[in-house]
C-alpha cells in the first residue's frame, strides 16, 4: 500500500532526493567512493559544500556579500544557546509563540536577561500575538516563524529596530518572503530541507562582535564562518541530501512556485476542516501555518476510529503533539496533492461514517 507521510519531522522528502542520497551511500556519482568515506576536505565535498552554500543565498535572493551561510551540528536547539551565547550582551527580546520559543527563551536566560515581548500562552499558543512592544532597549528580538506543534505561522514579520533573529526550522524555503528582514536565522534540517543532522544558519556577520565573553570555539559562530562551516568535519552526508532537495527546490521554480504549492495544499486541508463536520481547527483563521495544520474532532467523537481509517489507507504521522492533542497533518514541500487528497477523502468518510 502506498504510504501518505505526514510527520511533523523528521519528515518527508522528495523520493527523487531520497533515491539519489541513497546511492550517493553507495557510490557518489562516479568517484567510485562512497560519500560518507572521502574526505571533507576533498575538491568533490567542498564543491557539495560550496554549491549548497551558493544555492541557499540564490533560493532566499541573498546577497553573500552580506551572509553567510553555515551547515552546523547540534539542531535547531544548539542555536537557541549559540544565538544568546554570540549576540546577547545585556538583554534580549523575545516573542513566546510556544514551546520552542520557550525553549530559546530558556537557553538564553542563562546568558542575560530576557524580555517577552508577546505571548499567546493565554491561548495555549493557537495564534500569533500581534501587539508587540519594546518598552527597554534589546540586543536583539527572537521569534519563531512557524510554529510546529500549534500549527500557527507569523504572516507578517513584526518590523522593528533592532536586530532580528528567527528559528524557521519547519518552514524554511516554504514561501517566497523577504529573508533580507533578518539578521540571523536558523532550521534544523530535518523539517524541509534534509534529514537531521545538520542545522542550517544565516547570518549576517556585522552582528558579531558586540558580546565580551569567551566563547568555546564550536560555538563561536566567527569561527564558523571563518572555516567556511568547515571548522571540523562537517556532517557530510546531511549536507549533501539538503544539496540534493536545494537543487530540487531550483528545479521547481524556486521559492515562488513552492509557495503557490503551498498555498494550495494547505488550503485544501484547511476548507476540508472547515467544511467537515466532525473535525475543528485548532488555531485562528488568519495564523494559519501553511506547513503545520492541526484539528481537533469535535467534542464526543472517537480518536481511535480516525486513527484506524488513517492507518488502513497508509496515512502516517497524524497525531498531534501531545501538548496540543488531535492531529496535526504536516505538509512540508515535498508532499503531493495526491496525498492531501487521500487524507481529504478519509476525512470525508469519517464524516459519513459517524454523523
Ligand atoms: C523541530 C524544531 C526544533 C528542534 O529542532 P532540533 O533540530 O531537534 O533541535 C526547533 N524549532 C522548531 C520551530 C522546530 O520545528
Amino acid at each position: 500500500m502506498k504510504k501518505h507521510n505526514f510527520s511533523a519531522g523528521p519528515s518527508i522528502l522528495p523520493k527523487e532526493v531520497i533515491n539519489e542520497s541513497s546511492r550517493s551511500v553507495a557510490e557518489l556519482d562516479s568517484i567510485g567512493l562512497s560519500l560518507i568515506e572521502i574526505s571533507h576536505r576533498s575538491k568533490e565535498f567542498i564543491s557539495i559544500m560550496n554549491e549548497a552554500q551558493s544555492l541557499v543565498l540564490k533560493l532566499l535572493k541573498l546577497d553573500s556579500s552580506n551572509y553567510k551561510v553555515l551547515f552546523l551540528q547540534g539542531g535547531a536547539s544548539m542555536q537557541f544557546l549559540m544565538t544568546a551565547i554570540n549576540l546577547l550582551d545585556k538583554r534580549a527580546g523575545f516573542i513566546n509563540t510556544g514551546s520552542w520559543s520557550q525553549k530559546a527563551i530558556n537557553e538564553a536566560k542563562i546568558f542575560g536577561e530576557v524580555i517577552e515581548v508577546a505571548s499567546s500562552k493565554d491561548k495555549n499558543y493557537n495564534y500569533i500575538p500581534k501587539k508587540i512592544s519594546i518598552a527597554k532597549k534589546i540586543d536583539y528580538l527572537h521569534l519563531t516563524t512557524n510554529n510546529t506543534i500549534f500549527g500557527t505561522q507569523f504572516k507578517n514579520i513584526p518590523n522593528i529596530d533592532v536586530p532580528l533573529i528567527a528559528d524557521m526550522s519547519s518552514d524554511i524555503f516554504s514561501r517566497d518572503i523577504d529573508y533580507s528582514q533578518f539578521d540571523l536565522f536558523y532550521a534544523g534540517a530535518q523539517k524541509n530541507m534534509g534529514p537531521a543532522g545538520t542545522t542550517l544558519v544565516v547570518i549576517k556577520e556585522n552582528l558579531l562582535g558586540k558580546v565580551n565573553r569567551k566563547i568555546p570555539s564550536m560555538l563561536d559562530y566567527k569561527v564558523h564562518i571563518d572555516k567556511e562551516s568547515m571548522f571540523n568535519t562537517p556532517p557530510v552526508f546531511a549536507v549533501y541530501t539538503s544539496l540534493l532537495t536545494l537543487r530540487w527546490i531550483d528545479s521547481k521554480g524556486g521559492l515562488k512556485e513552492i509557495e503557490k504549492m503551498n498555498n494550495k495544499k494547505s488550503e485544501m486541508i484547511y476548507n476540508e476542516i472547515d467544511r467537515n463536520k466532525a473535525f475543528i481547527g485548532f488555531t485562528e483563521n488568519e495564523d494559519r501555518s501553511i506547513m503545520n495544520a492541526t484539528f481537533n474532532l469535535k467534542d464526543g467523537l472517537n480518536d481511535e476510529l480516525f486513527n484506524k481509517l488513517c492507518e488502513d489507507n497508509g496515512i502516517s504521522g497524524i497525531k498531534g503533539h501531545r501538548s496540543v492533542g488531535g492531529f496535526r497533518a504536516s505538509i512540508y514541500n515535498a508532499m503531493s496533492i495526491e496525498s492531501i487528497e487521500v487524507l481529504i477523502n478519509v476525512m470525508k468518510k469519517f464524516e459519513k461514517l459517524i454523523l
